[in-house]
């Protein structure tokens, strides 16, 4: 307690000062002030000694500090006001092992918070073809059990900071999260790329995604004209005032270089609409099937072995 306040409590005494927030009595004696100071000092050590130091926070001087208690969690997944549905969060992966670190542990945390049910499912694709996103979907898709009801095709790049978002069953049809309206990087009105929701019936409408994308790109741009082709609308986020900074990308282009290399029939295949293929021609084995625990959130890593027709898509090579 400074001096300035000791001439306060003095003045106090002095007779005819208004009362302290009319809190304290008439007459106070600079023995009870110096009692309530000590008093004040004692609970405010107290106070010290109890608190915590969240994450981040500047390390206590002098003072012990132990970790906080966990904040209010939402009940437990077995409590009905989780609601009925169960999200299967299918994460095409290769070789972004810093950003799965973040992601799971970030995406479990996040989708428990807004009570949505949720198994998250890396698809790590281990053959040695070129990167197939749109495949890799299909087997999570495929793999993903009975007791997922819909999905997310979500980047292992792209953490959703704004908990307005909605993640909940799109009954209505595919809705796109990672929206262009709110995406960092992508802003065409047909992107369906990042993030995008589905009931496993609407995915089984449009036959998946084709197979036919190897490398980077287009096999979302593909994938909204099957979504056209099946008869659904592509519903978005409202309400988001967030804008571009929505959503954090974990992504250094210098250091996750895009595969964009187009060989030979790819640069005319790649803006066509695959007909035939997708859910039902997808070619693939699964190697292996572990659980993990990234920062105490569980989720589960399928191998995946793609295969590729190399007559139908010879740029699956890295050649
Ligand atoms: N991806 C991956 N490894 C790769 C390429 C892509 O894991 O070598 C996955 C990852 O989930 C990534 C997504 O595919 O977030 C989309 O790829 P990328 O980030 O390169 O595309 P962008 O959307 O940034 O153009
Ligand atoms: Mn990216």
């Amino acid at each position: 307690m400074g001096p300035g306040r000791r001439r306060a409590a003095f003045r106090l005494r002095g007779g005819g000062s208004p009362q302290l927030l009319g809190l304290l009595p008439g007459k106070v004696s600079v023995f009870q002030l110096f009692f309530a100071a000590l008093l004040l000092g004692f609970a405010s050590l107290l106070w010290l000694q109890l608190s915590c130091s969240g994450e981040g926070a500047a390390p206590g001087r002098g003072v012990p500090r132990r970790p906080c208690p966990p904040e209010p969690q939402a009940p437990p997944a077995d409590d009905p006001s989780w609601g009925p549905h169960r999200l299967a969060l299918l994460v095409p992966f290769r070789e972004r092992f810093e950003e799965l670190l973040a992601f799971v542990p970030y995406m479990h945390r996040f989708l428990s918070k807004k009570r949505i049910r949720h198994h998250i499912l890396v698809l790590n694709q281990v053959d040695h073809f070129r990167f197939n996103r749109a495949s890799l979907i299909n087997v999570g898709f495929l793999e993903s059990g009975n007791d997922t009801d819909y999905i997310a095709m979500h980047d292992v790049d792209l953490l959703p900071l704004n908990e307005q978002l909605d993640y909940s069953y799109p009954e209505a049809g595919p809705f796109h999260v990672a929206s262009p309206e709110l995406h960092p990087l992508y802003h065409y009105k047909t992107y369906v790329g990042g993030i995008l929701l589905l009931t496993k019936q609407h995915y089984e409408m449009c036959n998946g995604m084709s197979n036919r994308f190897w490398g980077w790109g287009r096999e979302d741009d593909e994938f909204y004209r099957r979504i056209k082709g099946a008869g659904l609308q592509v519903r978005r986020p409202s309400g988001i005032t967030t804008g571009y900074e929505t959503f954090q990308h974990l992504h250094d282009p210098a250091w996750r270089k895009r595969d964009q290399k187009r060989i030979a029939a790819q640069k005319q295949e790649q803006f066509k609409v695959d007909r035939e293929g997708g859910l039902n021609n997808v070619r693939y084995r699964i190697e292996s099937r572990t659980a993990l625990s990234v920062a105490g959130a569980p989720c589960t890593v399928l191998n995946i072995l793609l295969d590729c027709d190399t007559n139908e898509t010879p740029w699956c090579t890295f050649g």
